[in-house]
């Protein structure tokens, strides 16, 4: 490990100015990282700005070759890696050594896809002209990413932006800037040429915000992370009309209708909001479920909610790892005692714990109004809701008033009710029968209030390339 330094056009750079980086598990410094301030931010745009014409040239074959051994890379130190994340993220190792592999693979895909930017050739009106269409790259990329997958959020950014020829300016959350430095230094022994991509730790986002925002050499700016911040950055970048990709919050319902595999359905919900102790923008945050399944289906999540082993991520035997800090649990309590007041019911034995962590919790008798099913939550908690036959409407309805419009899912087995309900949810993506969301072939991105760009698959890549539109006359 670069001893908690930023990385600047090829150069470790350190700041006299440092900030801690604490594990969310014991509350202790795992390490200090370099704060870097507006000029080491100006100068990583500088290198990236030099590094453009270079990497943009540089034969796709090529381009390919350098992210392919980061890829490879960062598989072959998917544990070490894992134990950074575990440490400042607190998830536990094996989610993080997997998340360090998924990680890896939307780096391989981009790599695989940057042969594959093609030009068009468009029929003209005349035989005296042609009219091409010729792939650019935006140019440079300033990419701000979140803590709650300290890995896998850079590498959606970065694969497809250095497969469209772009650099890029790294700045992940300052609560977790370790697992990005453990990226760089892949990507640096990879050989990418120095300032291609360049990575400023900071413990002061809206400074490094202000600084790319002002810079007019930075041409895009891809964000991952909150709504509220989201709708900031969408302000700033239209003095400089940037272009912008934001990721941002979501409210993921769940549907589970009566014709459902109600066993797969209990573990795929229990799957998806328990990873990362409900800290993923994917994260099921109302289960409406048939009242003639509901029991059978509550029991069942109950069950598995209880074999979770809550603890210090380090631990091998531990399943679910802490909250991020105080103040997430702190929310996450707030809703759960919301709920309880206005009439839902604790499903799961309720056992109290220490620290940062929380229990696994379902609870039944939720209704629409409840805090827990209008905020993000962002932690253990499954809601349970409940509607009756004759109702499909009624309940894609339900689940589509959220203001987000990210990740829905679905569970039955009537084919005609999966084209159905899948049309109807206003979502960016929905999940049918358990299926993966997030494979890096898949364009991953929201609708509404989630935000707008897609991260992964051929539409991840066009969000970095800006297609020129040459009408050549023939001059004959
Ligand atoms: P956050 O918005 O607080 O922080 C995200 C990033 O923005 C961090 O790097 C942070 O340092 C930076 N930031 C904070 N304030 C800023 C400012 N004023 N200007 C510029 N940058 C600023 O979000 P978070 O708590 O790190 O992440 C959780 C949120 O991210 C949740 O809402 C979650 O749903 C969302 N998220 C979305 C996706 C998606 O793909 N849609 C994926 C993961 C997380």
């Amino acid at each position: 490990m670069k001893m908690g330094q930023a990385l600047v056009g090829g150069h470790w750079r350190d700041t006299a100015e440092r900030f801690a980086v604490t594990d969310p598990a014991t509350g202790e410094t795992v390490a200090e990282v370099a704060d870097c301030d507006r000029k080491l931010t100006t100068e990583a745009v500088d290198a990236a700005a030099s590094a453009l014409p270079g990497w943009r040239a540089m034969p796709a074959h090529q381009r390919a070759v350098i992210m392919r051994r980061a890829a490879e890379l960062l598989t072959g130190r998917a544990e070490a890696i894992g134990a950074v994340m575990t440490a400042e993220q607190g998830k536990p190792l094996a989610e993080a050594t997997g998340e360090v592999v998924a990680g890896a693979d939307h780096l391989l895909w981009s790599a695989e896809e940057t042969r594959r930017v093609y030009g068009e050739t468009i029929p003209s009106t005349s035989t005296d002209t042609r009219i091409w269409l010729l792939p650019e790259p935006v140019g440079v990329v300033a990419a701000i990413t979140p803590w709650n997958f300290p890995v896998s959020m850079i590498t959606r950014k970065l694969g497809p932006a250095l497969a469209a020829g772009c650099t890029v300016v790294l700045k992940p959350s300052e609560l977790t800037p370790l697992s990005a430095i453990a990226v760089a230094e892949c990507l640096t022994e990879a050989g990418f040429p120095p300032g291609v991509f360049n990575l400023v730790t900071t413990s002061r986002p809206q400074e490094f915000a202000e600084t790319i925002m002002a810079d007019s050499r930075v041409r895009k700016v891809s964000f991952t992370g909150s709504t509220a911040v989201g709708r900031q950055l969408i302000r700033q970048s239209a003095d400089d009309v940037k272009r912008l990709s934001v990721e941002l919050g979501g409210h993921a319902p769940v549907l589970v209708f009566p014709d459902a595999d109600v066993t797969a359905a209990a573990a795929g919900v229990a799957r998806a909001k328990f990873m990362n102790a409900g800290q993923a923008c994917t994260s099921p945050n109302r289960i409406y479920v048939h009242e003639s399944v509901a029991a059978e289906f509550t029991d069942e999540l109950v069950r598995l909610a209880e074999a979770i082993t809550v603890g210090n991520g380090m631990d091998p035997d531990v399943t679910m790892g802490p909250l991020i800090d105080d103040r997430a649990l702190a929310k996450v309590r707030r809703h759960v005692e919301d709920a309880l007041t206005h009439g839902a019911r604790l499903a799961t034995t309720h056992r109290e714990r220490t620290g940062r962590l929380h229990p696994p919790t379902v609870l039944t008798g939720v209704t629409d109004e409840m805090l827990v099913c209008r905020q993000e939550t962002f932690g253990p908690v499954a809601p349970i809701l409940t509607f009756g036959t004759g109702e499909d409407a009624d309940v894609v309805a339900r689940a589509n008033a959220t203001p987000y419009g990210l990740a829905a899912y679905l569970w039955t087995r009537d084919l005609g009710r999966v084209v159905r309900v899948s049309e109807e949810l206003q979502f960016g993506i929905v999940s049918v029968n358990g299926a993966p969301l997030a494979p890096p072939q898949g364009p991953f991105g929201g609708v509404k209030g989630s935000g707008y760009g897609r991260e992964g698959g051929r539409h991840g890549v066009e969000d970095f390339v800006e297609y020129k539109y040459v009408n050549v006359g023939l001059g004959r």
